[in-house]
């Protein structure tokens, strides 16, 4: 080996070494279409809509339990994963009924998208998000409505607890409470675990989402505009907390 040869081997090794700390554990993952709508995920762990979530997401939410638990907040996972199949029959159930009461396809869909994701589109396809309540905490009927969490709500200290924690262990609140925020309403239950839905939304964005609409045959699915998709997509699935964008 001459010493050009030598210079430029230890020089690649040097960078080699010096890039691998700032290379997140995201950057090395890819995620396949049927992943992010919710058609089949190997990393998925647990046996129901509310045990289940991605392996990382899990972990670091089972470490973000326990610290709660020290404070007397007893983390409840209310709504995990959830796969396409299970959001198209809450899609279709809706377009259904809205239809049948005299709604256009358009008016059932704009009525459904003020409380609900069509299907193939919910971050809950994931498996890093979660609606989270105090299972400590008296509670309603309805347990996820934002007034819950502020002035003398059940879910006050969870909250103020996860304001001041959730970032420590990965979890960002997505829909926040953002008068200029569009899309969907103020969630404060629902929060993402970055490492792995940041990387996943970026993947997301590159999907076409009338495209998988029309191959699983949803009903209505030939009344999405090309308006109303590039409309939902830059509000309900992109107007969230910036923190989750990059
Ligand atoms: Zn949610």
């Amino acid at each position: 080996m001459n010493r050009n040869q030598f210079f430029k081997i230890t020089a690649l090794g040097a960078v080699g070494v010096s890039m691998l700390p700032s290379l997140s554990f995201t950057t090395l993952q890819s995620f396949t279409k049927e992943q992010l709508t919710g058609r089949g995920n190997p990393d998925l762990i647990g046996d129901s809509y509310r045990s289940t979530m991605h392996r990382q997401t899990k972990e670091a939410f089972q470490k973000m339990r326990s610290a709660a638990a020290t404070e007397n907040i007893e983390l409840e996972v209310v709504s995990a994963y959830r796969s396409f199949d299970r959001q198209k029959q809450i899609f279709e159930g809706k377009y259904k009924r809205f239809t049948n009461q005299g709604l256009s396809p358009m008016e059932a869909i704009d009525k459904i998208v003020e409380y609900s994701t069509i299907p193939g589109t919910s971050r809950h396809h994931w498996g890093t998000d979660l609606d989270l309540i105090d299972g400590n905490a008296p509670r309603s009927e309805n347990v996820l409505q934002a007034e819950h969490f502020h002035g003398n709500g059940p879910f006050c200290k969870m909250k103020a607890w996860m304001d001041e924690h959730a970032n420590e262990f990965g979890f960002y609140e997505v829909y926040t409470d953002n008068g200029n925020r569009k899309g969907f309403a103020y969630e404060p239950w629902h929060f993402s675990f970055a490492p792995v839905s940041i990387p996943m939304l970026k993947e997301y964005k590159k999907l076409n989402v009338k495209e998988i609409l029309m191959e699983e045959s949803v009903l209505g699915a030939e009344h999405f505009t090309d308006t109303f998709i590039e409309k939902y997509r830059n509000e309900n699935i992109l107007d969230i907390n910036p923190e989750l964008l990059s």
